[in-house]
């Protein structure tokens, strides 16, 4: 059990426009005065600018959906998390299953991310998480626990100043939750890998991700190992969006 503020970071993948960004970011930051919780949304590199000038004078932190590997030179098409720096970037996520899967993104890789983005100062949020064929086939907690060693092997103490995410794949964008138990029972399994590998381990955010939304949120958030969400479709919307921090300030009290 932590008693650290719980973290909802949405994730707005390949969503968004100028117009709706600004309806959505100024509706978040006027629906969650008084929260009690860390919130952080997650954009589009082309609107990392304009989101970080509107969350000004707001508690709303802003994320990027992918970091390179590399600090800088020839690698047309990638952005560095010195860059994102600039652009007031605080989290990273890095080895979402949408990477994985559609962009052949390796353990090894995505442990390479997460050790860049902490040089620059970037919090990489580390997806994990099983596919339906690997559930079913009894092998959920090899995977995530793969995903994980790789992350800690190359990144050793610095593993304390990461935020993990766990994100079974037929949960995301399906409609299809974790149940509290199925994802506590994870989410109990990373911590202890975490615990094994730094004398920090209170210190990391394992956020469950999947699915979330205002129904569910409440539910998984009381889960002792549960320390936030990372939301996707439920991100966009801002009354979804903000009962899920609702449930999280309400969980931290
Ligand atoms: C995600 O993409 O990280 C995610 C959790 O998506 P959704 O909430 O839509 O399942």
């Amino acid at each position: 059990m932590t008693n650290k503020l719980k973290l909802i970071a949405g994730n707005w993948k390949m969503n968004g426009g100028l117009v709706a960004n600004e309806a959505l970011v100024r509706a978040i930051a006027q629906g969650m005065a008084g929260a009690s919780c860390t919130v952080a949304v997650c954009v589009p590199a082309p609107y990392l600018h304009q989101v970080n000038q509107l969350r000004a004078g707001t508690p709303i932190e802003l994320g990027a959906q992918d970091v390179s590997r590399h600090e800088q030179g020839a690698f047309t098409g990638e952005v560095s998390a010195p860059m994102l720096r600039e652009f007031g970037v605080r989290y990273a996520i890095v080895g979402h299953s949408e990477r994985r899967q559609y962009h052949g993104e390796t353990d090894e890789l995505v442990a390479e991310k997460a050790k860049t983005a902490l040089a620059h100062g970037v919090t990489p949020i580390v997806c994990v998480g099983e596919t339906l064929a690997e559930r079913e086939a009894g092998r959920t907690q090899d995977v995530v626990k793969r995903q994980l060693a790789a992350v800690i092997h190359t990144n050793g103490h610095c593993i304390s100043e990461i935020v993990v995410a766990y994100e079974p794949v037929w949960a995301i964008g399906t409609g299809k939750t974790a149940t509290p138990e199925q994802a506590q029972e994870v989410h109990a399994l990373l911590r202890a890998q975490l615990k094994a590998a730094t004398p920090h381990p209170e210190r990391i955010h394992i956020l469950y991700g999947g699915s979330m939304n205002a129904g569910n949120a409440a539910a998984l958030l009381a889960q002792p190992d549960i320390d936030g969400g990372l939301i996707g479709g439920a991100s966009l919307k801002a009354p979804d969006f903000l009962q899920i921090i609702a449930a999280a300030s309400a969980a931290a009290k």
